[in-house]
């Protein structure tokens, strides 16, 4: 399906809060096979409204409202789109029962406004609110689908996954879904590579994703079974990986740093001139068979600014591999804009450098993740 989402509400335009909502149905969405087309913010103002839903709606197969559906602004959404679609409120029953539960559990006394929290489209499936009063809606109007979600998204993303989503999925077919991490690489760099399969998605989608300081991409397919679906992403998996696998460091819920210490098979000792430690800390976490021997800091006193790089990343390197007795070393120093990694291997130090032109902080967390992904291709299965 395509599908447009519309976030009402004026504290969106005024920038006081971001719109979180569209960012979460987007990600759900795709993550089973719809394409969002389009995101819309509007103000609380009627007629404002009423013009992008309606060309929304001629133009997708299905819209998603959120917001607006709480006594406070004269439940502009419902009362715009109830009309848009010639159709009256009604009082759903149930949620009625709900709204005055949560009135009595809460001890305190019903206004008259909250009953309109009641209203519903007619003829609209109610969706439960677990976690606040305003029902959500799903109205099928012709051969489309208009969804009203409320605003808070505490009570919009649990109504979403769990209430909307059965509706949304195809009744015979499952959804199943894998999510390839990389990093290292930008997110354009990642479209870049992928375009073309991109552009000629069809089952399983693929959608990438930018995370904090990585870029995921999530395959999602469509199919009778979970082994099915494996089946159709396998070779888009395969394809992608001899592209940017050099980026890729495994699947799902895997975190990189762990990803490393899964694969790393030498003890090891880290020199430490970017980080402040922090590479070290997120290392150790994963630590299962005491790989990681230690950590030292930078210090001008060990090591001259003076020397040449490579000089100061072969001397770093052997003061830490001394000191802890590891098999391996490696050093981090950040000189002129650029970070520099050296990893000294059996009498061997290889020395790789990239640009990072950064705050300090971001510098210290982007950095970790593009020497964790060089660090994984460089000691892995070793
Ligand atoms: P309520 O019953 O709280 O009035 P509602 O469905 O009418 O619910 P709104 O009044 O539009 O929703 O929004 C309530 C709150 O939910 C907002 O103040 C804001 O904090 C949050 N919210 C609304 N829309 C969004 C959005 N698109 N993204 C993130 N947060 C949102």
């Amino acid at each position: 399906m395509n599908i447009s989402i519309i976030a009402v509400g004026s504290e969106l335009l005024l920038g006081q809060i971001a719109n979180t909502n569209g960012q979460y149905l987007s990600q759900l969405l795709n993550g089973i096979g719809h394409s969002v087309v389009e995101h819309a913010v509007i103000g609380d103002n009627p007629e404002r409204l009423k013009r992008v839903f309606n060309t929304a709606l001629d133009n997708n197969d299905a819209v998603i409202l959120t917001g607006g559906l709480g006594p406070t602004k004269d439940d502009l959404t419902k009362h715009t789109v109830a009309e848009v679609l010639g159709r009256e409120l009604v009082t759903d029953s149930a949620a009625l029962e709900d709204i005055e539960q949560y009135f009595i559990k809460q001890n305190v006394e019903m206004t008259p406004n909250n009953r309109q929290q009641a209203l519903v489209i007619e003829g609209a499936e109610v969706l439960e609110n677990k976690f606040g009063m305003a029902p959500g809606m799903l109205v099928r109007h012709k051969d489309k689908k208009v969804i009203l979600l409320p605003g808070p998204p505490k009570e919009m993303q649990p109504m979403a996954k769990n209430e909307l989503l059965p509706y949304l999925l195809d009744g015979e077919q499952i959804i199943f879904s894998e999510l390839l991490r990389f990093a290292g690489i930008g997110e354009s760099k990642v479209e870049t590579e992928l375009l073309d399969l991109i552009d000629n998605q069809t089952n399983p989608t693929i959608a990438p994703l930018a995370g904090t300081h990585e870029v995921n991409i999530r395959l999602t397919a469509n199919g009778e079974t979970v082994e099915n679906c494996k089946a159709l992403i396998d070779p888009i998996k395969t394809e992608i990986l001899k592209r940017i696998g050099d980026f890729y460091y495994g699947s799902d819920d895997i975190k990189l740093e762990q990803a490393l210490m899964q694969n790393i098979e030498r003890t090891f000792a880290i020199y430490d001139g970017v980080t402040d430690g922090d590479l070290y800390s997120r290392l150790k976490d994963f630590d299962q068979e005491d790989r990681l021997l230690g950590m030292l800091p930078h210090n001008n006193q060990f090591i001259s600014n003076d020397l040449d790089i490579k000089r100061q990343l072969s001397i770093s390197t052997n003061i830490v591999k001394d000191l802890y007795k590891s098999e391996v070393a490696i050093s981090l120093l950040y000189n002129k804009d650029t970070v520099y990694l050296g990893v000294l291997k059996e009498g061997k130090l290889s020395v790789q450098h990239f640009k990072m032109i950064q705050q300090r902080n971001l510098l210290k967390h982007r950095t970790q993740n593009y020497v964790l992904i060089r660090l994984l291709n460089r000691l892995k299965s070793q």
